[in-house]
Order: C-alpha cells, then structure tokens, then sequence
C-alpha cells in the first residue's frame, strides 16, 4: 500500500525550534514531528500534549516526519503508514 498525499509535500523547514504550541504554554514535549506540508513542529504521541496529531485534525494536513537527529522516519495519518525520507 502506497501513500498518494506524497504530492502534498512542500519544500518546508522547522517553523520552530520545539513544538509550537507547548513552547507557547511553556510546557514540555518528548519528541518532536514536523508537518510536511507547513513545517509546523509538535510533540508526538508519547507527549502529553500530542500537539502533531492535533495540528493534523486541526489544519488537514496529513504527512508528517520525525526531526529527531538521525530519524529518517514519517507518517500518513490519512492512509496509517509509515514512510521514509532521505
Ligand atoms: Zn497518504
Ligand atoms: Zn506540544
Ligand atoms: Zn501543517
């Protein structure tokens, strides 16, 4: 099974060095995934906060990628499986 919102994909960077919503609370996150098609930056699912999973609820936006060092790894959340970035 293949991902087809690859498309969606935008040329993005970091918009921030931590998760935006919780920098912003001054609250604390334990990894953190950028949105590929903004380049929002939220906590994972291990945070408390889940700040990525709900910017996809929020804006629609369903590719995300880890920007933990040497983590190559991203997620649909529209078809539920992992990809992989070089
Ligand atoms: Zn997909
Ligand atoms: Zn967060
Ligand atoms: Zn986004």
């Amino acid at each position: 099974m293949a991902c087809n919102h690859i498309d969606q994909i935008e040329d993005v960077k970091p918009r921030t060095h931590g998760c935006e919503e919780c920098l912003k609370m001054h609250d604390t996150w334990v990894h953190l995934r950028m949105c590929m098609i903004c380049g929002h930056v939220g906590c994972c699912d291990s945070s408390k906060n889940k700040h990525a999973t709900k910017h996809f609820h929020s804006s629609r936006h369903p590719i995300m990628r880890s920007i933990e060092p040497g983590e190559n790894w991203g997620w649909c959340f529209l078809d539920e499986i992992e990809l992989e970035f070089t």
